[in-house]
């Protein structure tokens, strides 16, 4: 199980280092010695059936889902809410999905202020709420205009400094999600997105990998998870070519690969699903949830 206080402890014992030499130094030095890799799956709030929260959450605790991924948009408001629903059950925030406004990489310096300031708001409510992280994509390909490489980089690390000192003191992080060309032009891979973690110089930066976008970006599952290493906070899943639930695209619903990576990386995080469906709830999501199992005992 995810210890929020161990790895905010960990955290910022990684950031007093000088930095990771090599893949097998990140292998044999797991975030976490004492934590073994587990499979703690997460479901964002659209994923199981079910008329409001707590029949949702309902589900999930039958399923043995540990994980509820809100979306950051209006959590201030819902903080009492969701933490009323989530009393006396196994399930925990897992991240916060977005939600902010404005975008870190703009041109218009104001664009880059509406991002901190509403990162910031779902940040702490996001902490108030034992979230693991808020995730953040520094810049979509239609929030134009946006600054040019190599501008762009600098800048957000100047921004993400800020934003991760903010992040833990709220006693949470904040995670950068790497999208397919599709969807952002900025950040496509794990390791860009662990290298700017590394470089914001700040132990409130992680990142996270989304198999959906690993799909069409990366050109292995397990290279991008090691590559994302101790940065490495958070995981999204779908099926491979329509983004469905897992499963639903049969055989190109492979993960074993990049399971095979989270347990050598000793990943004591959650893998949430990110996705729609094509079939009916009630037979689509056990499917999948069976299938991962499956294929975590496999990897
Ligand atoms: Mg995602």
């Amino acid at each position: 199980m995810h210890n929020r206080r161990d790895f905010i402890r960990t955290a910022a014992i990684a950031a007093g280092m000088t930095g990771i030499g090599s893949i097998s130094e990140v292998m044999a030095a797991p975030s976490d010695k004492k934590a073994k890799a587990a499979l703690n799956l997460s479901f964002q709030e659209g994923i199981a059936p079910g008329k409001n929260l707590n029949e949702k959450l309902d589900y999930m605790e039958k399923l043995g889902v540990v994980g509820f991924e809100p979306g950051g948009g209006g959590l201030a408001g819902r903080v009492s809410e969701i933490k009323q629903a989530l009393q006396g059950r196994k399930i925990k925030v897992s991240a916060i999905c977005a939600g902010f406004s404005g975008w870190l990489i703009a041109e218009d310096a104001a664009r880059r202020k509406e991002c901190m300031d509403t990162s910031k708001a779902i940040m702490a409510a996001g902490g108030e709420l034992g979230s693991v992280g808020m995730i953040l994509v520094p810049g979509f390909n239609g929030q134009q205009p946006s600054l040019p490489m190599p501008q762009a980089r600098e800048v957000l690390i100047e921004q993400l400094k800020e934003l991760g000192d903010f992040a833990l003191k709220h006693g949470t992080t904040l995670l950068l999600e790497p999208l397919n060309r599709r969807e952002a032009w900025f950040m496509r891979l794990v390791a860009d997105a662990a290298a700017i973690a590394k470089d914001s110089g700040s132990a409130g930066i992680a990142c996270i990998g989304d198999f959906w976008h690993m799909t069409w970006e990366e050109t292995s599952d397990y290279g991008a998870f090691i590559s994302g290493g101790k940065y490495l906070k958070h995981i999204h899943i779908a099926s491979r070519k329509r983004r469905k639930m897992p499963g639903e695209d049969g055989e190109a619903d492979n993960y074993i690969d990049g399971f095979k990576a989270l347990k050598a990386l000793n990943y004591t995080g959650y893998v949430s699903f990110e996705c729609g469906t094509e079939g009916k709830r009630e037979e689509t999501v056990p499917a999948a949830v069976k299938l991962l199992r499956d294929q975590w005992n496999k990897a």
